[in-house]
Parts: structure tokens; C-alpha cells; sequence
């Protein structure tokens, strides 16, 4: 079974803000610019600021944020599904941002989950360095270990900053990635609807 919990914490603890603002101070030296100038002062503290908020998943626990769970649904039995929900996410390459939506569906044995707890779980995976691929398991596996649902959908189509900006330089290329789990992996008529609701 997977780990849901993170295990980033421990090296963060010897990583002082002030370690951090170094490594700013020296990133802007690198690329030929002058920390101490007036413009720059004050960058490294909000770099390391900006980062506690791009990289706010790593705090996160999903497993917690999906433990409240509700069984009075009238016995509702077909598909919940989350269009669109927006993703913003950090490639583990180059630190690039990866812009897009999620979506995310399951189909309840019993119990549902509250809605926007869908929404913190794409954000508790997504605001750490990812690969879109990984991404997309960790979400569909989360909600698959601790709701025990009948199966799960997530598809996620997003901008790579890392292929749009340099590289390539290819803009407005999505990557759609989707993973299925019990019966969306054995009912091809139930995936069907879920990419139709998903628009793909
Ligand atoms: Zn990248």
C-alpha cells in the first residue's frame, strides 16, 4: 500500500529561511544580476516566501483531508465526477510551472466524500515537484486506498512551462494524462462517459 502521508519534512527542518534567501542571493549573482541593488532586495524573502506557497503540498495529509465521509445518499450509486478543477503544479525537471485542470470521478460503494475535499487532494499532490504521470496515480490511488470506492477516474491535461518557455519552445501543447481503477478500468462504457463528461 502506498504511503499517503509525506515524507518530506526532515530535510526541510535543517533548511533555515535564511539558507534559503542564500541560495536565492546566489541564483540572481549567477545569472548576472545584482542581489544588493534596490529592485532586488527584498526578492529573496519573497522567493522563499512564494515557494512556502507554490510547495504548500508537502504540509498536506490525504488521507486526512479525505477521512470525513458520508453515507446518507439515498444508496447513489453512478458517477461523481469534478470537471475542470484548476492545477497548478511544479515540474520536478526544472522547477517550471504546470498549468492546467484535473478531473476527478468516482463512482461510490456506500460512502461519498465532501466535494471540495476532491479539490484539496488535486492541491495536496499538486503543489509539490511533480511528473504529471505521478500525479495523476497518486491522485486516483488516494481516493481509491481511503474511500474503497467501486473505481476511480482522474484525467489531467496541462500546460508544461519547461516545453513552452524553453527547450522547444512549444506553446499550447497539452499533455492529457488519465488513470482508471475497478470499474472504470473494466467497464469500457463507463470510462466512455467519463471522457465525454470530461470532454476529451
Ligand atoms: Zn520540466
Amino acid at each position: 500500500m502506498t504511503n499517503l502521508a509525506l515524507q518530506p519534512a526532515q530535510a526541510a527542518l535543517t533548511v533555515t529561511q535564511d539558507d534559503a534567501e542564500d541560495a536565492v542571493r546566489t541564483l540572481l549573482r549567477w545569472i548576472g544580476d545584482d542581489p544588493d541593488r534596490e529592485g532586488l532586495r527584498e526578492t529573496p524573502s519573497r522567493v522563499a516566501r512564494a515557494f512556502t506557497e507554490w510547495f504548500s503540498g508537502y504540509e498536506a495529509n490525504p488521507s486526512e483531508i479525505l477521512s470525513k465521509t458520508f453515507g446518507e445518499v439515498e444508496r447513489y450509486n453512478d458517477i461523481v465526477h469534478l470537471r475542470g478543477i484548476r492545477l497548478e503544479s511544479y515540474c520536478e525537471h526544472h522547477l517550471a510551472p504546470i498549468i492546467g485542470t484535473a478531473d476527478v470521478a468516482y463512482v461510490p460503494c456506500g460512502r461519498v466524500v465532501g466535494l471540495s475535499k476532491l479539490a484539496r487532494l488535486v492541491d495536496a499532490y499538486s503543489k509539490r515537484l511533480q511528473v504529471q504521470e505521478k500525479l495523476t496515480v497518486q491522485i486516483a490511488n488516494a481516493i481509491d486506498e481511503t474511500l474503497a470506492p467501486k473505481g476511480v477516474a482522474v484525467l489531467i491535461r496541462a500546460e508544461h512551462h519547461c516545453m513552452a518557455t524553453r527547450g522547444v519552445h512549444k506553446h499550447g501543447v497539452d499533455t492529457i494524462t488519465n488513470q482508471f481503477t475497478g470499474v472504470f478500468q473494466t467497464d469500457l462504457a463507463l470510462q466512455k462517459r467519463f471522457l465525454s463528461f470530461a470532454g476529451v
